[in-house]
């Protein structure tokens, strides 16, 4: 199978976290980074039929741990993945960037390149992350005329 440059990306991500190169990693990482929104367990499952439920989950651990994919949680509760997208490392996350859950379409869509104001806390607070969170539409779902 010809490899693709961004199949050569991913092993240099694994490689730079040692993470063994196997298919199933690369396949959810290229999975991941081909969505514009962030991917639930089950989305994965539908798609990767062929890898078994354990394994996916241990591959979005690993991967959380790492620092590759963060985690946010959508209306209903659900965890869903996305890739992060800058300096974080193993066992620091630094994505405290909005994320944004459409309510029509459900998709859960990481708003990364906002200059978000810094957030002063009262004398006293040490807090190690924000989540920042907003719900609507979704610019498709807008564009659609959806009602909400
Ligand atoms: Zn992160
Ligand atoms: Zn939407
Ligand atoms: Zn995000």
């Amino acid at each position: 199978m010809a490899q693709t440059r961004n199949d050569l990306h991913f092993e240099d991500l694994l490689n730079k976290h040692h993470l063994k190169k196997t298919a199933p990693r690369l396949r959810v990482l290229s999975m991941m980074s081909s969505r514009n929104a962030a991917t639930s367990q089950p989305d994965l499952e539908s798609v990767m039929n062929d890898i078994d439920r354990v394994t996916l989950y241990r591959i979005l651990n690993a991967f959380e741990e790492k620092g590759i994919i963060h985690k946010v949680f959508d209306l209903n509760g659900t965890a869903n993945y996305a890739l992060c997208k800058s300096h974080c490392d193993e066992g620091h996350h630094h994505d405290e960037h909005l994320h944004f859950n459409c309510t029509n379409c459900k998709n859960v869509y990481c708003l990364n390149d906002l200059n978000l104001p810094a957030i002063n806390l009262p004398a006293g607070f040490q807090p190690d992350s924000f989540t920042l969170y907003a719900t609507g539409l979704c610019p498709k779902c807008s564009k659609k005329g959806v009602v909400k």
